[in-house]
């Protein structure tokens, strides 16, 4: 049988009449609607010729065995956010099922070819995303704070792992997944609103933006709204609104896509009788340049100490998270530029904002791309999550063409 990308429509479809509600996809990892998603997509794969295995981070592998050992693997996540879209991270898996079995089909190839799905790329659950992929990539440094994490119930990260049957201790043996990973393919919806309103239904990835995450405590005095003259006061809020501000300029300076969010801002005493004496304040950087992200983060910092100086303020600058910028493979990325041409007649090419599991298999050094499809009104992470049929069948189509290619480029070298 031929590629069916309708079918994938429809069995995305299925899945989330099976595993979401009126509030949209409930898929969240380590609990019992996931483990539904999960056996659900194993049944779309039963009776293709695949060794199936579950690795030790909890992720799940079909294995197509070609003539030679080296793997070009396709990845994507069935676990949503509560609430969540029909199509994030789903049509990954289920794309990629369609295409496993239409090379399958075709006898034996002349590599390896695998499908794997992640397992917990939202980390919505406990806050710690790509949990599988960081896993298998080795990247997990960070296995004493997971022990401590707990969600809303109290329940710790370790025991939901435990009755999903993985010992976070063992969860870096996924490390040996990637050993003979030579290409890795992952197709996603954009999530945001650039190929839309481009009018272009596919995009190639260039690689995930790097990211700086940082907590501003600006402190004043807390004063009385009344009495406080306005030239003696020293006042938190005005620093904060001031960077709040000035972001939007040095991300226009620094450019080429940077995007700079002050997200928060929390003032204490917070009441309407009184002077902030201080503003919390949350500021996220992102670029796909490693200096640019660097330039981000130096201008504010130094204008964050000019708005100090004017308020008669102090500034305390505490990180919280940050990432490199992760770049994807070139050759990758020209074939997929190539492959969304062939089915589409246009292609484009663009950074991804959000990160990936694809970012974590890069990190570990495997030639990666991604594919993004356009998402309507670019939204995501809601029930609102939507993308044309018709581009959702271009895109299974195009991954199809990408993955031959893949295949033929590793087999060649
Ligand atoms: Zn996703």
């Amino acid at each position: 049988m031929a590629l069916d990308p309708a079918r994938v429509v429809s069995q995305l479809r299925e899945l989330q009449r099976l595993t979401g509600d009126e509030n949209g996809a409930q898929r969240v990892a380590w609990t019992d609607t996931w483990n539904t998603a999960r056996a659900w997509l194993a049944g779309l794969l039963d009776g293709v010729p695949l060794d199936v295995e579950r690795d030790e981070a909890g992720n799940d592998w079909w294995t197509l065995r070609g003539a030679s050992d080296r793997a070009v693997l396709i990845g994507g996540h069935i676990d949503s956010v509560p609430n969540g879209g029909w199509l994030d991270g789903s049509l990954n898996v289920v794309a990629g099922a369609e295409v496993l079995r239409r090379i399958a089909e075709q006898g034996t190839p002349p590599l390896t070819v695998r499908l794997v799905n992640w397992a917990d790329e939202e980390g919505a659950r406990f806050g710690r995303s790509l949990f599988g992929s960081s896993a298998a990539a080795g990247s997990m440094a960070d296995q004493d704070e997971l022990r401590e994490l707990r969600d809303h119930d109290g329940i710790s990260l370790p025991e939901a792992l435990a009755a999903n049957g993985v010992d976070l201790d063992r969860a870096l043996e996924a490390r040996r997944q990637l050993e003979s990973a030579a290409a890795y393919l992952e197709l996603h919806i954009e999530q945001g609103p650039v190929l839309e309103s481009m009018g272009i239904p596919l995009g190639a990835v260039l690689g995930t933006y790097g990211v700086e995450r940082w907590r501003i405590t600006w402190t004043g005095q807390a004063a009385h709204a009344g009495s406080t003259p306005m030239d003696r006061r020293r006042d938190a809020l005005a620093g904060a609104a001031k960077l709040a501000l000035e972001i939007r300029d040095i991300a226009a300076r620094v450019g080429n896509g940077a995007v700079c969010t002050s997200g928060s801002v929390v003032c204490r005493p917070g009441i309407v009788t009184s002077v902030v004496e201080t503003a919390e304040q949350l500021l996220d950087q992102r670029h796909l340049d490693a200096a640019s992200l660097a330039e981000l983060l130096r201008q504010a910092q130094e204008a964050s100490g000019r708005f100090a100086a004017e308020e008669d303020i102090e500034v305390a600058w505490e990180r919280i998270w940050n990432i490199e910028p992760i770049l994807f493979d070139e050759t990758l990325i020209g074939f997929c530029d190539d492959a969304c041409r062939e089915v589409a007649g246009v292609s484009h090419r663009l950074p991804s904002g959000p990160l990936h599991d694809a970012a974590e298999v890069a990190r570990a050094g495997v030639p990666t791309v991604m594919m993004f499809v356009q998402s309507l009104r670019g939204l995501s992470h809601t029930k609102l999550e939507d993308t044309k049929e018709e581009h959702l069948e271009l895109c299974v189509a195009a991954l199809d063409r990408l993955a031959d290619k893949a295949i033929a480029w590793v087999a060649g070298r």
